[in-house]
């Protein structure tokens, strides 16, 4: 596994809509191989093939942040339920140190396919579905600041903050980049 270079905002790939995937090949499991790497290197909750300069409907998540993680491969997923409403900060490793305010379902079910390309469906409530539904986006070639209600803002990186001090109550930013 390797690290790939994650494409900023600017790069035209990321306004792409990524080709779906039809068989997998030893290719592409590096490719995903090396897209957790990368997510968690970066500190990410989620990325999307397009943003290591990939056009392929594949994304990893993995919301368990402090805990176990958890990675989960999409491969070209497609969301079948959403509902329920939630309005929170949202990041992206390809727009790094921004963040905004995103209104997104509260609940989704996606199909997908995993690894092995079997096909399976997953629910996620939260900041899970949040993550579903930005990765999904760059699959479309979507960036989260088309959604954004007010304006992008700057985010500390974590290695600058005070210990344990956030603004005005908000959650801390670290790991909810995607
Ligand atoms: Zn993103």
């Amino acid at each position: 596994m390797a690290l790939r270079e994650i494409r900023i905002m600017g790069d035209p790939i990321l306004e792409k809509v990524s080709k779906p995937v039809k068989m997998m090949t030893p290719r592409t499991k590096e490719l995903i191989g090396d897209m957790l790497e990368t997510m968690y290197e970066n500190m990410g909750v989620g990325l999307a093939a397009p943003q290591v300069g990939v056009l392929k409907r594949i994304v990893v998540i993995d919301t368990s942040l402090e805990e176990e993680p958890n990675p989960i491969v999409l491969i070209n997923p497609e969301i079948i339920e959403a509902d329920g409403e939630q309005t929170g900060e949202e990041g992206c490793l390809s727009l790094p140190g921004k963040a905004g305010q995103v209104t997104r379902p509260n609940h989704v079910k996606v199909r997908a396919l995993d690894i092995n390309m079997e096909p399976f469906e997953l629910e996620g409530e939260e900041l899970l579905a949040r993550a579903v539904c930005h990765e999904c986006d760059h699959l479309d070639g979507i960036l989260y600041p088309t959604k954004v209600e007010g304006e992008l803002h700057d985010v500390t990186a974590p290695e600058d903050e005070e210990s344990e001090e956030t603004e005005d109550g908000e959650e801390a930013e670290n790991g909810t980049e995607a």
